[in-house]
């Protein structure tokens, strides 16, 4: 399964977000932090959340999102 660490973009309706995503399957927990703060740096001047994706789309099920 992969996995991803997302960071998206809160805007009003109709108006176009920023969205990073980032591949962090096999990544142990210190690179993926590294990952998180890179993104968070990017993304500081925005509103946004960053959510874990694991992707069940090679499995044939629904990916699941959660909050982190
Ligand atoms: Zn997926």
């Amino acid at each position: 399964m992969r996995k991803y660490l997302e960071a998206k973009e809160i805007t009003p309706l109709g108006i176009e977000s920023e969205f990073i995503r980032s591949d962090i399957t096999d990544m142990t927990d210190l690179e993926i932090e590294a990952v998180k703060v890179s993104m968070q740096d990017i993304m500081s001047d925005k509103t946004y959340v960053l959510q874990i994706h694991d992707c069940l789309h090679d499995s044939g099920g629904s990916c699941v999102m959660r909050g982190i």
